[in-house]
């Protein structure tokens, strides 16, 4: 163990000794790092220090070009080796042996945690590699310079958990006596002697009071949320980070904001800690939290402190809110449910959202979009109500048609959502340039004012002034790149969801297996709202997102024997028949044909003549018309006969102009060239 206690400057001393001839055949690679961007820019001292090892390498015999320095991990955390491309490197390095000696402060924190560093120690052993820090020189294929070594990694670590630790529980003990000084809501401060008072801002004050008294009033959030625009109001808010950190914003509340708020114990006097944990992290990185059941919070202490609502208020509150999301789930229960276009339809009749309402019609459920109207819930008979089948399938294959050629409108529509989020955004960051802004105006105008002859004064002002021009660039170049970053954002992201849907949305549309949840994300992805109206035909008003709006008339869909649809390629051929026959004639051509109704039935005329209505086909009159036939009186007219005599003469065959039958009710229609011209 005697030996263990020598290293440092003594081992320095042995330097010589362990420095051999294939030491300095090899490279000496000097490893820097900084744990973050912060402590590069601000630990500007210890990369100097580090890069000061390059010189002892220098003076222990290696050649300047022989010196690599691996930088490339400034601005990353040592917590890990993951991530980190230059310790990789270095490990690398090592293990080819073309490492000759590894240099860094404190060696041991080459790699904080000590799996990275106990693998680097090995391979420095295997490959007879030197290690050099400030306090000394180590060879770790020697007992021990290992042993040493091993020993300053293991501190390391253990250091870093202990602090961890000791964080944690004091956090915790603190937490538990309800004295832990944690980040207050809005509506609170610290008095000088760190207890929780009301903020004194009477605005803040009557803002969060006016909140608890709206929502007592009109029970749920949204309401809420709508009280507070139409009455132009907002809600306060404390900005928490940057420049203005502790600055009070003013917003319109949203309804997020308003539950926080109604959830949050604290405003009812009560201390809470660990009301949420977290759950994993997000692919970037960011910890997911989820709140907890009251139950597991680490400390609940009630009436610790001055609050805006009591304790059973903020319970009545809870309760409240627990039942609306209960009802709202009962009133639409079919999120899973077929319907398409459910939450997004508007009723073209009173301006209404429409809700939807399944039955069982044949053993399938039928959705129908129902308005009941601007007194919903009153009793009072629907506004409107219009079966759905024939406006999903609708729906569904416009957007088939739509998505491929027109992707462009789509992408404008995602463009236009993600730019105003960044805008958003934008404008709140900006909020900082302007403070900053007004600082410097503020300094520039005191230093004008004082008498220039008080020089210390005016120095001292003078110094201030700069100063905030200094925040005032800082902050105006953070504004920058943050927007910068935005926008690169956006442009990634964009292009990926728009090939994603372009490529992929007609086939999933017609992937029988993909879920009604899912045609339900990607209509909402396409299209912010549908009006409908249901006169002799329905009508859909389709606004996309983005803005672009196209009507469309569907048939009504009536009776139930006009609900199968009659396959196409029959309408096809009863449209063709017609110039030629009539819709009797038609029937028995169909039933010849073998040909049947969507109902699986042979044709008759009526069925004809139904098919052909409902399809829009047009009559054979319309036909017979447009080819120039007149009807029986006109013609009579024309050849300055009596209506019986054409008759009869027809009937004959001595009628000198062209005969068309119209129906099968004997009539006939009658065209003569000559007639044109007269
Ligand atoms: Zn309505």
């Amino acid at each position: 163990m005697e030996e263990l206690t020598v290293g440092g400057r003594d081992m320095e001393a042995g330097a010589h000794q362990r420095i051999r001839a294939e030491h300095l055949e090899r490279s000496a690679y000097l490893y820097v790092r900084q744990s973050s961007l912060r402590q590069v820019i601000e630990n500007t001292e210890s990369t100097q220090r580090q890069y000061a090892l390059r010189e002892r390498a220098i003076a222990l015999g290696w050649k300047e070009d022989q010196v690599v320095t691996i930088d490339c991990d400034l601005g990353q955390s040592g917590a890990s080796a993951e991530n980190r491309e230059g310790f990789q490197r270095l490990v690398a390095e090592v293990g080819l042996g073309h490492a000759g000696i590894v240099m860094g402060l404190e060696v041991s924190r080459l790699a904080r945690r000590s799996s990275d560093w106990h693998r680097l120690l090995e391979i420095c052993a295997l490959t007879r590699t030197l290690l050099l820090d400030e306090d000394g020189l180590y060879d770790p294929s020697q007992f021990n310079d290992k042993t040493l070594l091993g020993l300053k990694g293991n501190f390391s670590e253990t250091e870093l958990h202990y602090i961890r630790m000791r964080l944690q529980g004091g956090l915790q003990n603190k937490a538990s006596r309800g004295e832990l000084r944690i980040r207050l809501p809005v509506g609170f401060a610290y008095d000088p002697r760190d207890r929780v008072v009301l903020m004194p801002e009477k605005q803040v004050q009557e803002s969060i009071r006016l909140l608890f008294k709206t929502f007592d009033r009109v029970g749920n959030p949204h309401a809420v949320v709508r009280y507070f625009r139409d009455q132009g109001l907002k809600f306060p808010q404390l900005l928490h980070a940057g420049p203005s950190k502790g600055d009070i914003l003013w917003r319109n509340p949203s309804r997020n904001r308003v539950k926080e708020v109604l959830k949050n114990p604290r405003y009812a006097g009560a201390f809470a800690y660990g009301r949420r944990t977290q759950q994993g992290a997000t692919r970037n990185g960011k910890p997911v939290l989820v709140t907890l059941p009251r139950e597991k919070w680490h400390a609940f202490l009630p009436g610790v402190h001055a609050g805006y609502i009591s304790l059973e208020e903020y319970e009545r509150n809870l309760r409240r809110l627990t039942e609306n999301s209960g009802r709202k789930r009962w009133r639409l229960p079919a999120r899973e449910g077929p319907a398409l276009l459910q939450g997004i339809t508007v009723c073209a009749r009173c301006g209404s959202r429409m809700t939807v309402r399944y039955h069982f019609r044949r053993g399938k459920v039928n959705p129908d979009y129902v308005c009941q109207g601007p007194q919903r819930g009153r009793g009072d008979p629907v506004c409107q109500s219009i079966p759905g089948d024939g406006i999903d399938e609708f729906v569904g294959k416009l957007l088939v048609d739509l998505v491929k050629p027109v992707g462009l409108e789509v992408a404008l529509a995602v463009q236009a959502e993600l730019e105003k989020r960044s805008e958003e955004a934008d404008k709140l960051r900006f909020r900082a340039v302007e403070r900053a802004q007004y600082e410097v105006d503020l300094a520039r105008r005191r230093y004008m004012q004082v008498d220039p002859d008080n020089r210390l004064v005016a120095d001292q002002l003078e110094a201030e002034w700069n100063a905030r021009l200094r925040g005032l660039r800082e902050s105006r170049d953070e504004y920058e790149r943050a927007r910068e970053v935005d926008q690169l954002a956006m442009d990634d992201e964009k292009k990926a969801r728009i090939r994603a849907l372009a490529s992929d949305f007609p086939a999933l549309w017609r992937n029988p297996k993909t879920p009604y949840r899912e045609r339900k994300r990607m209509v909402r992805l396409l299209i912010e709202d549908v009006t409908l109206r249901k006169d002799d035909e329905i009508s859909l008003n389709v606004r996309f997102k983005g803005g672009a709006v196209r009507s469309f008339l569907i048939p009504r869909l009536r009776a139930s024997w006009e609900e199968r649809r009659t396959p196409p390629e029959v309408v096809a051929q009863i449209d063709r028949l017609l110039d030629d026959h009539t819709e009797g004639e038609i029937a028995e051509i169909l039933n010849e044909q073998g040909l049947v109704s969507g109902w699986g039935r042979s044709f008759d005329g009526r069925r004809v003549r139904v098919t052909r209505r409902l399809y829009k086909v047009r009559s054979r009159y319309t036909r017979l018309r447009e080819a120039g036939f007149l009807k029986l009186e006109e013609a009579a007219k024309k050849l300055g006969i009596c209506k019986w005599v054409v008759k009869e003469r027809r009937a004959q065959g001595t009628l000198p102009v062209e005969v068309r039958k119209l129906n099968d009710m004997g009539e006939y229609m009658y065209k003569d060239p000559g007639w044109k011209d007269r």
